[in-house]
């Protein structure tokens, strides 16, 4: 996978924490429609689950980012922190 999330570069997976409640869904079968739906567990409606959850630190994330994006933004990060340090003491 090319994509990896924005705070730590790592993999993820599909978020299962609820639009409406931002809490934890269960997967329920259905019979009638013949189909598997999120539940949300606070309010128990059909939930839609937006975003992808850090595998690295679990956090929630609406947006991916290009693994090469990621790359280029740390170390932008990276340069920017010497010159701060640089400033910092003086050079
Ligand atoms: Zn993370
Ligand atoms: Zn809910």
């Amino acid at each position: 996978m090319s994509e990896v999330t924005p705070c730590c570069g790592c993999s993820y997976e599909e978020s299962w924490i609820s639009d409406c409640c931002q809490l934890e869904t269960q997967t329920k079968y259905f019979l009638e429609t013949d189909s598997i739906e999120k539940i949300c567990d606070s309010c128990n409606h059909i939930a839609e689950c937006s975003g992808y959850i850090c595998n690295e630190c679990g956090n929630w994330t609406e947006t991916l980012e290009e693994r090469s994006e990621y790359r280029a933004r740390m170390k932008e990060n990276y340069y920017e922190e010497m010159a701060d340090a640089r400033r910092k003491y003086g050079e």
